[in-house]
């Protein structure tokens, strides 16, 4: 039984689709007018881990992520940079696309753009329109809030409280043409020479929040199993899908709402005009993809992530102890599972040997951890148990003499596949991660791989030679650089201290 915060009821509640055995989920994608952030990247894995646990828990998902093409933030980049809004727009969709991929976030079934939705929006608002939900103002259409009597329930407000927000964030021109100052636009007229399209009110752009409750409309139907997004969504962006989709439908709209908390710097919510703004990719330049991934479930997603940095004297960013740490996590993991999967058959036999309870309930401990309100920190803490435990089982078949039953090895086996299929975690090939950081902190350190390589066989031919005296002397260099030597029956392999 998956039991999940509901921001609706407010309360953790199982998870229950309309249909069992299916999950139709919609999750608010990007506007794609820059790189993704690190808040983007802890939102999107948050809903990556869900989608396959729901999935490995049996439960066949459709998983639907928008991308906003059409936005504000768009024309004002494109003319920045002298560029066309929706070649800005597809441009930043690809990098975002690669961006969470390198992430380890599987694609979501159907990405569904605003710029190739515009009927289903017109559809909508005329619905909303003919239910006197909805009014036309001089080119401009707005949901009329007073026309749905329970807005604001999923953020627990009511109207009063929302005249005083709502009309500071409004020009004067617009607050005059809305019936209500929470009233929401719809459809935007658009100036001559701005980007727009035409509509049976007039040129203009959609209003933000009708291309979400169109577009999971046309995807997933009138009723969604769940919809997720980050905390700063609860309103008005989702308060307001609710109002539009449930005003032209008459049905619930979704059954189940998630929200994920936000990235802090120094306690404050990351954003690029406080100056302490990380790409996605200026991470992946200091550590692995997979180790941001793995920082991203250290805490509760509904908790706020907290991010610390180091900085030189000159105020450069030098390092992010969090991520170091998560990729030392990560380093462990691949190192084990290199361990596992390069036992020799002859230390391996028929034998009925009982996994350790690491081991033998990893996979109950993952998918409980999980059940409980995706619960990622308990979650990796069991991972951090079984990696334990492999190891305790390769140190006994590597031990002299020493032989594991197969099943053992088997019951390892399938934990790592339980591990990537519900927390998307150690599907790599673990020698070319081991090998990329590896070589990514030699360069930090200064040493070059290919100097290290030199030296290597700089110390085979001396030893040859039988000159042991600078053998060592070349090993004593490596050891001060951080290089760790280790001879074995193929030869010298070397690792970062
Ligand atoms: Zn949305």
């Amino acid at each position: 039984m998956i039991r999940l915060y509901d921001t609706l009821t407010a309360e953790k509640k199982p998870f229950e689709p309309q249909e069992p055995g299916k999950a139709k989920v919609y999750v608010c994608g990007p506007t794609v007018y820059d790189f993704a952030h690190l808040g983007h990247a802890r939102c999107y894995v948050v809903y990556d881990v869900l989608v396959r646990h729901l999935r490995a828990s049996g439960l066949a998902v459709t998983y639907v992520r928008n991308v906003t093409d059409i936005d504000d933030k768009i024309l004002k980049r494109a003319a920045e940079n002298g560029e066309l809004p929706q070649a800005l727009a597809d441009r930043f969709t690809e990098h975002y696309r690669e961006d969470m991929a390198r992430l380890g976030n599987v694609a979501p079934d159907v990405e569904p753009k605003v710029s190739e939705h515009l009927p289903q929006i017109f559809a909508l608002i005329q619905s909303l329109l003919d239910k006197d939900h909805a009014y036309v103002a001089d080119g401009d259409v707005y949901f009329a809030v007073e026309s749905f009597p329970s807005y604001g329930k999923l953020s627990h407000r009511d109207l009063t409280q929302m005249k005083a927000g709502a009309s500071e964030r409004v020009d004067a021109d617009q607050s005059a043409r809305k019936r209500h100052p929470a009233d929401f636009a719809l459809w935007k007229a658009a100036p001559d020479g701005v980007q727009g399209w035409d509509s049976p009110w007039g040129r203009g752009r959609p209003g933000w929040h009708i291309e979400c409750s169109a577009m999971s409309q046309a995807h997933l139907g009138e009723t969604l199993d769940l919809h997720g997004g980050g905390l700063d969504l609860v309103f008005p962006h989702h308060e307001n899908e609710i109002a539009q989709s449930e005003g032209a439908s008459g049905k619930p709209y979704c059954r189940h709402w998630v929200h994920n908390g936000f990235v802090e710097v120094d306690k404050t919510k990351m954003s690029k005009s406080l100056g302490n703004f990380f790409t996605a990719r200026e991470l992946f330049e200091r550590v692995e993809p997979e180790a941001v991934r793995y920082f991203t479930m250290t805490v509760h997603y509904r908790a706020p992530l907290n991010l610390d940095w180091t900085l030189d004297d000159a105020g450069n960013v030098t390092g992010f102890p969090q991520f170091e740490e998560a990729e030392r996590r990560i380093a462990y993991l691949y190192a084990t599972k290199q361990r596992l999967e390069s036992l020799p058959a002859a230390r391996v036999i028929d034998r009925p040997d009982v996994p350790a309870p690491e081991i033998a309930g990893f996979q109950k401990a993952l998918a409980a951890a999980l059940d409980d309100d995706l619960n990622m920190p308990i979650a990796l803490a069991a991972l951090s148990d079984f990696l334990k435990g492999v190891n305790e089982l390769c140190d006994a078949a590597m031990a002299k003499k020493g032989k594991v039953g197969t099943k053992v090895v088997a019951a390892a086996r399938e934990g790592f596949a339980a591990l990537h299929g519900r927390l998307g975690l150690g599907a790599q090939d673990a020698r070319t991660v081991l090998l990329r950081i590896r070589d990514r902190r030699a360069a930090a350190a200064g040493v070059s791989a290919a100097e290290v390589e030199q030296a290597i066989a700089d110390r085979v031919a001396a030893r040859a030679e039988k000159d042991f005296a600078r053998a060592d002397a070349i090993r004593a260099s490596l050891t001060e650089k951080g290089v760790e030597l280790h001879d074995g029956p193929d030869g010298t392999t070397w690792t970062m201290a």
